[in-house]
């Protein structure tokens, strides 16, 4: 007989097929809870069992998930994320990603662990959850309309201000390969395309508002963790002052900031358009995600020559480098008017970014010509071409149509070695953080089953002393590692990180909290109940990563797949990288041993028949 489940859940999944019109509710156990945790754990179990492999995944038979943790919506701080996937469209394997705002404490309320969306609706609508009661509206009078219009047309037609709205805009509706979903105004389920497959099922919105949070097991014990947190905050000054991006003129000096499509290393102009810069310009306040006391989220404001909407929020880290120095642009208005009319068109920055980058790069070298770009030049520094260009993806016009399509469709297309500067792995354009400096990472960035993935990832910098090296010290990391070390050593430390990150992506906690793996299986057996620990939620975090090891190798990829641009295993032309290019040997070395840790084939990467037994895949 299955168990109820009793802390944190709700026990409960929604699946709406558009295709057929229907609703349905099931329950889900204790059991089920423990083995998947929720979060990525849910989404990757979900589009695992029930997809079939070589779908289109724009088509009817792809689904998109939305899923919640145990923690969502409680009274932890950090809690107020969700977690979305789907087959990409962009990358043809799993896409997982995660966002802040309200929406998945919302959705808590409102009686639901995750949502399941199926087929594809004749007309356009959006989803209207409420306290457990759920129906299908018209959203024709939406479409087309940016993600600020639809989420205040939605608030009046429901008379309710307050009413939590994830929807796609042009971007989404157009399919845009690395279309994303906004959790309000600015914050985005940002990668893989997820708001392409949205757009492909025309649904505009998934509109939630509830009252009752499922019970805490043990409050006590999570108000102990809450007075540890209020006693550190401390270690969250940076976060709660600047937000992201304070350490961009560092981070130029070391070589971690990309720079013109990272080909290069210096970038004077990094001031103009760091988070300090951007406290003493253009920012008017800070704003948070739910029930969050580090509010690390910009909002900024400008008159001109661009009028920027503070309803945006304003640009991350990410986004400052990716609209900035990686396309060699300076101009701090620019980047605040591309990041706010990505978020009103649902389009990730990220690969917006690195799709502008591309293709300057290919326009310098005579790879695209006025010709082919509607006469815009595209030359590194142009900033007039960032406003113009993401107007034109959004609704996939001119050349618009072309960059919509990602990185390595383009690189494909041209042709004439552009896929050696060509910034994605398996279609992924990568993360604003340099492989060359962190190997750890580039490791990370060749076999995350995502792509090139900058979240879900070490960061090798980190762990040559202080606090995040402490956090590791119960699991057996006693000592630093050094940077440039690609080791075993490193590996061991990027999977023993990499299943951590996991845990946080499944409960779903928000990373910049700096709960250690110890208080974060705490934080779960606090509110679930459940006598867990550390090496139980490492086991979870495992069995997900094989099972999205296990999605990608039925849809074809192999271990070919797992590998860097070449652009990497050269020196950038200057700067702290100028000799310092990965060796393609040891890198893959380092994917091998990597492979045999996580108890797949040494050569093919395929998890062997007793590790699936060993995490009951089978
Ligand atoms: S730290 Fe920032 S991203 Fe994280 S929950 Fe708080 S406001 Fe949101």
């Amino acid at each position: 007989m299955t168990k109820k489940v009793s802390g944190g859940y709700n026990g409960k999944i929604l699946r709406v097929d558009l295709s057929a019109n229907t609703i349905a509710t099931e329950v889900i156990d204790e059991l089920f809870c423990r083995k998947y945790l929720g979060g990525a754990g849910f989404v990757t179990y979900f589009l695992w069992k029930e997809l079939q492999s070589g779908i289109d995944p724009l088509s009817p038979d792809n689904k998109l998930v939305f899923a919640l943790g145990p923690l969502t919506g409680g009274p932890l701080p950090g809690g107020g994320r969700n977690c979305v996937g789907a087959k990409s469209p962009l990358t043809g394997g799993i896409a997982k990603s995660e966002v802040g705002g309200f929406w998945g404490a919302e959705l808590k309320r409102a009686g639901f662990d995750a949502v399941i969306i199926e087929g594809i609706s004749p007309k356009p609508v959006y989803l209207w959850v409420h306290d457990g009661e759920v129906t299908i509206r018209d959203a024709g009078h939406l479409w087309g309309k940016n993600t600020k219009e639809t989420q205040a047309s939605i608030r009046a037609e429901l008379e309710d201000d307050k009413v939590r709205v994830a929807s796609i805009g042009p971007g989404g509706e157009n399919l845009v390969k690395y279309a994303c979903i906004m959790n309000g105004l600015y914050d985005a389920v940002g990668r893989g395309g997820l708001g392409a497959v949205m757009g492909s099922k025309k649904l505009k919105a998934v509109v939630v508002k509830g009252h009752k949070a499922p019970k805490i097991a043990d409050p006590e014990r999570v108000k102990a963790l809450r007075q540890w947190l209020q006693a550190n905050m401390q270690l969250v000054q940076n976060f709660r002052e600047f937000g992201t991006g304070a350490a961009m003129e560092v981070y130029e000096t070391v070589g971690n900031l990309p720079v013109r499509n990272f080909r290069d290393g210096l970038f004077p102009g990094v001031k103009n358009i760091d988070a300090p810069t951007i406290k003493n310009t253009i920012r008017i306040r800070m704003d948070a995600c739910f029930g969050c006391p580090i509010r690390c989220k910009k909002v900024v404001q400008v008159e001109e020559p661009y009028a920027v909407d503070p309803a945006y929020g304003g640009p991350e880290y990410e986004t400052l480098a990716a609209l900035g120095s990686n396309c060699g642009i300076d101009n701090l208005k620019a980047i605040a008017k591309g990041n706010e009319l990505c978020n009103a068109y649902s389009l990730d920055t990220i690969s917006a970014g690195s799709v502008i980058a591309f293709a300057m790069e290919c326009f310098e070298k005579g790879l695209l010509s006025s010709q082919d770009t509607n006469g815009i030049e595209l030359r590194f520094g142009n900033d007039e071409v960032i406003p113009k260009l993401i107007e034109l993806i959004a609704r996939r016009e001119g050349i618009g149509d072309f960059l919509a399509e990602g990185v390595a469709r383009m690189a494909q297309k041209i042709g004439r070695g552009s896929e050696e500067f060509g910034i994605q792995v398996k279609g992924l354009e990568a993360g604003m953080h340099e492989p060359r400096l962190k190997p750890g990472l580039g490791l990370g960035f060749m076999v995350n089953p995502h792509g090139a993935d900058h979240e879900c990832n070490l960061h090798d910098t980190l762990y040559v002393g202080g606090r995040p090296l402490e956090e590791l010290k119960p699991l057996g990391i006693l000592e630093p590692v050094p940077v440039d070390d690609i080791g075993p050593r490193k590996v061991g430390l990027f999977r023993l990180v990499q299943l951590v990150k996991i845990v946080f992506d499944s409960l779903v906690v928000c990373e910049f909290f700096p709960y250690n793996p110890e208080q974060l299986a705490d934080a779960t057996a606090a509110v679930t109940g459940w006598d867990t620990g550390v090496l139980e939620q490492l086991r979870v975090a495992e069995r997900i990563l094989t099972m999205a090891r296990l999605f990608n190798i039925r849809e074809g990829f192999s271990a070919a797949d797992d590998r860097l641009p070449r652009r990497f295993f050269q020196s950038t032309n200057d700067g702290a990288l100028a000799d310092k290019p990965l060796d393609p040997a040891k890198m893959e070395k380092a994917k091998s041993y990597y492979y045999t840790l996580m108890g797949w084939d040494a050569t093919t990467g395929i998890p062997t028949p007793e590790k699936l037994e060993e995490l009951d895949l089978i």
